[in-house]
């Protein structure tokens, strides 16, 4: 599945705000939205007003620039949402943060999302004990997510296990630091400003109208 390829930082300064896109580099002084907090582009002096529609929009924007995703596979999740029972927002995050990349990002075992996809694609992550070299396999209670025998022999896999105890991982997966493996116990909590930085229901109302 075709993914966003362009930089990554313009997408934090588009939004105006800090999406943390790029690993531990988001925390230091060379964060471009640090260096550069205005839209990229000409400068304008005029000040617009943003109508509803523009907010709304912004807010999916947003959370398709969380997740690294297209516009086509967003409607996918959204459609599947609006399907499911219960609350569609609701539905929304947790098929979001049900994705493979996302729960290799989530355990610690990637500095970003981007970094986790790369992961996935270079075969360096296992689901139930076998290869899985797609990001958007979607992990359901009690799937279990390591690294295969090539992952374990990576230079990388040394680095991301000095540093995976120090992170803070959701109470929905369970770490087990040692085997550097993690488990799926409850689905994804959806708990706007914890797991996620955008208003999942004006999402919603963005697509139904
Ligand atoms: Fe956004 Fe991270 Fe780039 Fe800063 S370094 S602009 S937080 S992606």
């Amino acid at each position: 599945m075709a993914r966003y390829t362009g930089p990554v930082c313009r997408l934090c300064r588009r939004q105006g705000e800090k999406l943390y896109l790029k690993g531990d580099r988001c925390y230091t002084q060379k964060c471009s939205f640090e260096k550069r907090p205005h839209p990229p582009g000409p400068r304008s002096t005029r000040r617009r007003k943003i109508s509803d529609r523009g907010l709304q929009l912004r807010e999916k924007q947003r959370a398709r620039a969380t997740y690294g995703l297209l516009e086509r596979q967003f409607v996918r999740y959204y459609n599947e949402a609006v399907r499911q029972p219960g609350v569609s927002g609701a539905n929304l995050v947790r098929i979001l943060e049900s994705r493979l990349d996302n729960v290799v990002y989530r355990t610690g075992f990637a500095n970003s999302r981007n970094q986790a996809r790369q992961m996935v694609r270079h075969g360096l992550i296992a689901l139930n004990g076998k290869k899985a070299d797609i990001p958007s396999i979607m992990l359901r209670e009690g799937d279990a997510v390591a690294f295969t025998e090539r992952g374990q022999r990576s230079e990388l896999f040394a680095i991301l296990k000095e540093g995976v105890a120090s992170k803070t991982i959701p109470d929905w997966l369970n770490l087990d630091v040692s085997a550097m493996s993690a488990n799926v116990g409850a689905p994804p909590l959806v708990a706007r400003g914890e797991t996620h930085n955008f208003n999942e229901n004006v999402i919603i109302e963005y697509y139904s109208r």
